[in-house]
């Protein structure tokens, strides 16, 4: 059977994203470009493992301004996979969504949080509506975070610069995993192997004693 695309090759493997049967020269060329791959596809998997690094441009990190060490990471890696999580969430409804609509809520969030931590509060809600839901969806995160460390009366706070650093690292993993395709989702695949459905979670363990943060 010929490829569904070049119509000229031997078909060698089923395509998720245009549900036919194509090369291998088909996908290699069409991935994240003309073709939008599902990110459970395990040929775009395979790829983003052996995907030659763009050599990044040091000058183009984001938040350069703002010092991540190891230390920071291990503090606060639950907050982390709460709003790598959260974030997701916001995404998982758009199966078009790509990691540029992610790079747009993570800059709204980041200037919203930069100004937060100012003193000041505005909102820099994204237009683009797969990013909007993105940022929505971290905002609640952090509320909610924020809601059981009240009720809980105790543990430590939840500043707006913890949350903006948080922001700044993931902007960083996002700059890193750009492979420079237009349909790139190499970010999006990153932030899924974090997703957790906390409300489904917290149903199935609600006989349970309260688990605080
Ligand atoms: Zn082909």
């Amino acid at each position: 059977m010929p490829c569904a695309i070049c119509k000229t090759a031997k078909a060698k493997r089923f395509c998720p994203g245009i549900r036919e049967d194509i090369c291998t020269a088909c996908c290699g060329v069409g991935r994240e470009r003309t073709i939008d791959c599902p990110l459970t596809c395990e040929y775009l998997a395979e790829a983003h493992r052996h995907e030659k690094q763009l050599p990044a441009d040091p000058d183009a990190m984001p938040g350069k301004d703002i010092p991540i060490d190891e230390d920071f990471l291990h503090t606060n890696q639950y907050l982390i996979v709460l709003l790598t999580s959260a974030m997701f969430g916001g995404a998982k409804s758009h199966a078009n969504a790509l990691d540029s609509d992610a790079v747009t809520a993570l800059e709204s969030l980041v200037t919203t949080y930069r100004t937060l931590n100012s003193g000041l509060f505005y909102e820099a809600k994204p237009v683009n509506p797969i990013a909007a839901d993105m940022f929505d969806a971290v905002n609640a995160c952090v509320e909610d975070i924020r809601r059981r460390i009240r009720e809980a009366e105790s543990g430590p706070q939840l500043p707006d610069s913890v949350v903006l650093n948080v922001l700044v690292f993931l902007q960083r993993m996002a700059f890193g995993l750009n492979n420079g395709r237009p349909k790139c989702k190499a970010f999006l695949v990153f932030l899924s192997q974090f997703y957790t459905d906390l409300k489904q979670a917290e149903e199935e363990v609600a006989e349970e004693p309260k688990v605080i943060l």
